[in-house]
Order: C-alpha cells, then structure tokens, then sequence
C-alpha cells in the first residue's frame, strides 16, 4: 500500500496552487494526498541575517506541529529557504524524516525581474515537489537533465527538466514500496 503523502502549506499559500499540486502529485505517485492545516511559521524564525528559513528548522517544526503523522510530509513555503550545503534551494528533503520542502521564492518569475506567470509558477512548483518527494522516499539525485529527479540551481535547469521520473527513478521508487 502506498503511503499518503500530505502536503502543508506553511502560512499562507494560494490555495489554487495547493489544490492542484495535490491532484497532479497523486498522478504521478498514484497515491492519496491530503492538504493538511497550515502551519504557523512568524518570520522570527527564519535565520534574521540572511532573511532567509533553514530547512532543517522547518522539518522539526512540522514534525513537532504534526507528531505521529503517517506517510510523507511536504511543505510548501513562500519563504527563501537553505541548508548548510546551498545558499539557497527550490526544494529538498530530509529521507530519515519523510518530511520535504519546496520554496516558491525563487520560482516565481517576478524573482528574475519577469512578469508574473501563474501557470509557469505552476510547473516549477510540480517539478521541484515531485524531486523533494522523491528525495524524502530516498531517490538520489539523477544525472538525466529531463528527469524531475535532477538537482537544479537555476531555473533555467528547471524549466528544462519534465515533471515525470526519468524509467530509472520509477524503478527505484516502485523497488522502494516493497
Ligand atoms: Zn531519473
């Protein structure tokens, strides 16, 4: 039986975008996946000189806020994000926790001084959550550009990539559930 993945929208995100990350999400993994409650993030808890969240922080406070949660978590957040390896990251997750990020930050177009684009927005986010779902169920990073599985750092490396798993990364993860 798959697991389900839940997805939490941290403070406030358009409901629109979750809604349908939801749907498209539970296509790729042919799993249930439920939008949780947000949960309440104030800016004092990102790191105050960089302005910007770190991840590890942000997987401790959902697995405090949501203890004893089955399946895996993503979160997904309007916060600039890093980790101690990136100065700044469009998603990433913590496999042992089950528990995963995607930052819209710098996916929106507006970031890089463009017109705001919805549905742009929109397959940056499906591309860099199916990679964080992927690492929280212990996917590597794959070396196929065109695999959502590749690790991007700039958005040009995303617009590039699909939204599907390259026939390796599907191996991997059906040989995963078993
Ligand atoms: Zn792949």
């Amino acid at each position: 039986m798959a697991k389900i993945i839940r997805l939490i929208p941290v403070n406030t995100v358009d409901a629109r975008l979750a809604d349908r990350l939801a749907v498209c999400i539970e296509e790729r993994f042919l799993t249930g996946v439920r939008i949780e409650r947000s949960l309440a993030l104030p800016r004092t808890a990102l790191n105050a000189t960089r302005n910007q969240l770190f991840a590890p922080t942000l997987y401790a406070r959902i697995i405090k806020g949501f203890p004893g949660q089955e399946g895996l978590a993503l979160a997904v957040t309007e916060y600039d994000c890093y980790k101690t390896s990136q100065r700044y990251l469009f998603a990433d997750a913590d496999a042992n926790a089950g528990t995963g990020v995607v930052a819209l930050h710098r996916l929106r177009p507006e970031f890089y001084g463009e017109e705001p684009d919805a549905n742009l927005l929109f397959q940056r986010v499906l591309k860099e959550s199916v990679y964080a779902l992927g690492r929280a169920m212990g996917l590597r990073s794959c070396h196929s550009p065109r695999c959502a599985m590749h690790a991007t750092s700039s958005v040009f490396e995303t617009d590039s990539k699909s939204p599907n798993l390259c026939e390796a990364c599907l191996g991997r993860i059906s040989r995963a559930r078993q």
